[in-house]
């Protein structure tokens, strides 16, 4: 039965899995601005939370890459001691159980936080903390929440061997595994095979920035040298699949692989649109790549800068593309499909948790469509 369209109330309640979440893109406006005093940084445009918040939204769309990292400046400028990492990393858990989130890995790049002379060792195990404290929280408000680390490496830098080493040390206490970002273009994913090839040699997971804003050449080395078992982004496969005028689609042989292979997509189409990636949400591949059953997953890349959480952007998506519960859950089941965690846990949160929060979800709004007076 066709039910009436998922609510943004409903959709909150959902149980969703977000693969793709940068600590450093999802602070509290209200925490931002605490932390400046505490650290007397005064660089903040504004000291007034909302109007902070808007300010990082701003002009959207603006597709501007450059102004859209200015956000960044001022959040990693408040993140430089380990109480404030601490508080952040627990609130960031805190939020994301709020929204319906049940299972999250939120990056950071420990290298961006050593500026007042924190070690990488340290920056690590403040931001564990805080999310062991904030998965106590929701636990305690009965919003049971699992979120795990992926350690970044900026592709700009050189301390790429030294991350993935470090992130394979704390693998056992809550680290799930490895990636590269940054600007792409003039740094191919093979500047870092080191510490890639590391990451294999260990049996550890890694996903990689690809695919964003370059293309081709570099999903193909994320996966072909690399050996990521994900695409931050990847969305620039499109450029590997032609639609002819009678909709007859064709897949290139990179297209296909990711296809075939089930490689996952950590596809972020608000992100994509303020960057500049594509002009619109209408025109985001992401209804393409939903169509073809590539393995989509749906996230929020940075919900501060992109005034977002998972939940606004599945309601989005469900508006643009016409999408209902079925899209839903099969999107949050791809994911935790997807997840580095225990295949035994992700199948206990699939069948235990995933399934059964969707199925009374649809049949909720299969009710209120029997209900609804003609
Ligand atoms: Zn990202």
């Amino acid at each position: 039965m066709q039910g009436s369209p998922p609510t943004l109330e409903q959709i909150r309640r959902a149980p969703k899995v977000l693969l793709h979440d940068h600590l450093d893109g999802g602070l509290r406006p209200e925490t931002v601005v605490e932390l400046a005093v505490d650290h007397g940084y005064t660089g903040l445009p504004t000291t007034d939370p909302e109007q902070l918040a808007r300010w990082f939204v701003a002009d959207t769309p603006r597709r501007d890459l450059v102004r859209y990292l200015q956000g960044f400046a001022h959040t990693v400028a408040v993140m430089q001691t380990a109480e404030a990492l601490e508080r952040v990393a627990a609130e960031c858990v805190e939020d994301l159980a709020a929204d319906g989130v049940v299972y999250a890995e939120v990056r950071f790049a420990p290298e961006l936080h050593t500026e007042k002379g924190l070690g990488l060792e340290e920056i690590t195990e403040a931001v564990l903390e805080g999310f062991s404290e904030g998965m106590a929280a929701a636990a305690a408000r009965d919003r049971p929440i699992v979120v795990r680390a992926l350690l970044t490496a900026m592709r700009t830098a050189a301390r790429s061997l030294e991350i993935a080493e470090l992130a394979v040390r704390h693998r056992d206490d809550g680290v799930a595994g490895f990636d590269v970002a940054g600007a792409e273009a003039g740094y191919p994913p093979t500047l870092h095979l080191d510490a890639f090839q590391h990451v294999q040699r260990e049996n550890f997971h890694a996903t990689l920035h690809a695919g964003e804003a370059f293309g081709l050449p570099s999903i193909w080395e994320a996966l072909q040298w690399c050996n990521a078992e994900r695409l931050g982004h990847g969305v620039r496969i499109v450029d590997d699949i032609t639609v002819d005028e009678d909709g007859q689609v064709t897949l290139g042989r990179l297209a296909s692989y990711v296809r075939d292979r089930r490689v996952p997509l950590e596809l972020c189409p608000t992100s994509n649109v303020h960057t500049g990636v594509v002009p619109s949400l209408a025109d985001h591949p992401i209804g393409l790549l939903r169509g073809l059953l590539f393995r989509v997953t749906l996230n929020t890349d940075n919900r501060l800068m992109s005034g977002v959480t998972l939940s606004s952007e599945m309601k989005r998506c469900c508006e643009t593309f016409g999408w209902g519960w079925d899209d839903l859950a099969w999107l949050s089941i791809n994911a935790m499909k997807s997840a580095f965690y225990p295949f035994d846990d992700r199948l206990a949160l699939i069948n235990g948790v995933i399934k059964p929060g969707f199925a009374a979800l649809a049949a909720e709004s299969a009710f209120r469509v029997a209900v609804s007076p003609r």
